[in-house]
């Protein structure tokens, strides 16, 4: 089955009646991309930067400088040879402490994390965007922010942008001027309140993995509570299918890069809800395309309205079966 999979990887994703559809690779470190191209893998929709942050032992923890990460974030996109490299902005805290050794907050996943923390600490955000912008100058690049939820959070990431392009403009260092900015649609909120991101940002991509422990209040590395942990709850469903459609509506790219886009279970769901983009681990990513390969847009996506209006568990998971064996 594996040699038959292989056999895929050049293969254009498109479902049966023809939508393309793009498949990514999600990678923690730049030596990630060799899997992510061997698998097909047409860009990176989420380089998980705080891995260069993370496990270098030291404590107070050093975090990498600009060039350290610059080399790094220029590398990941070399190896991608043209393809887009999506950078999400250090997403530390929680379950990716920056310093295990620190004091942790209660409850981390609810605390300064992700770019919370990184507002909080505006040098070290700085560092890292011109880090990115240097990266830029090599190849396509876009920034994805993780865990937005309010409006001020993007504005204020925005001007940071802004602040990083001005200082590298005036010291004559190459960057990407039309550098595309992204949010991670992970919190609730976000999904509730989505105009307020469409205003001000290029393009989406759904976190399911946050999303599902915000929207259900299950932490997601408690595994006392990991049997409540439910992809498939009514209420996880309306939220993607919502940021799906009314991104897509305003003419933003809207891609999932949780645990879901690369589980073949869910392949065909999200297709229903219109996903165009995947990017997922990229050990799962030509399954996920074999799946796409078969799949009829046209049959599918009558039947995922009818999982969509469902409020009954059994109902939902009985469906999405009958959608898998379509
Ligand atoms: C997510 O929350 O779904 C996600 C892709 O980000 P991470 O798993 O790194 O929090
Ligand atoms: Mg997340």
């Amino acid at each position: 089955a594996r040699k038959r999979l292989l056999k895929l990887k050049k293969t254009p994703a498109v479902t049966r009646d023809g939508t393309p559809i793009t498949l990514l690779a999600n990678i923690e470190l730049p030596d990630d991309c060799p899997a992510a191209l061997e698998a097909g893998a047409v860009g990176v929709g989420l380089f998980r930067s705080e891995f260069l942050f993370m496990g270098r032992g030291a404590h107070p923890v050093k975090v990498p400088s600009e060039d350290e990460q610059f080399e790094q974030y220029r590398k990941a996109v070399l190896a991608m040879k043209g393809r887009p490299v999506t950078i999400r902005t250090l997403d530390i805290g929680a379950d990716k402490p920056l310093d295990p050794g620190e004091h942790t907050a209660l409850n981390p996943a609810l605390g300064l994390r992700a770019i919370r923390y990184c507002l909080a600490e505006p040098q070290m955000f700085l560092t890292q965007l011109r880090a990115i912008l240097r990266a830029s100058a090599f190849g396509k690049v876009r920034i994805l922010i993780p865990m937005l939820a309010h409006a001020f959070e993007i504005d204020q990431s925005l001007s940071m942008i802004k602040q990083a392009k001005a200082q590298l403009r005036e010291e004559n260092v190459k960057f990407d001027e039309a550098i595309e900015v992204g949010a991670m649609v992970e919190i609730p909120a976000a999904a509730l309140a989505l105009p307020m991101f469409v205003k001000r940002l290029n393009f989406l991509s759904i976190g399911t993995n946050d999303l599902i422990q915000y929207t259900l209040a299950i932490d997601r590395v408690d595994y006392e509570v990991a049997h409540l942990y439910n992809p498939l709850h009514p209420a996880v469903l309306q939220l993607i299918a919502m940021t799906i459609s009314a991104g897509k509506k305003a003419g933003l790219d809207v891609a999932v890069c949780g645990e879901m886009a690369g589980d073949v279970k869910f392949t065909r769901l999200l297709l229903g809800m219109g996903l165009t983009e995947f990017s997922m681990h990229p050990a799962q990513l030509l399954a996920v395309k074999q799946e796409i390969l078969s799949s009829d847009l046209a049959l599918i996506a009558p039947r995922t309205r009818k999982v969509l209006r469902s409020m009954e568990p059994a109902e939902i998971v009985e469906a999405v079966e009958q959608l898998q064996a379509m």
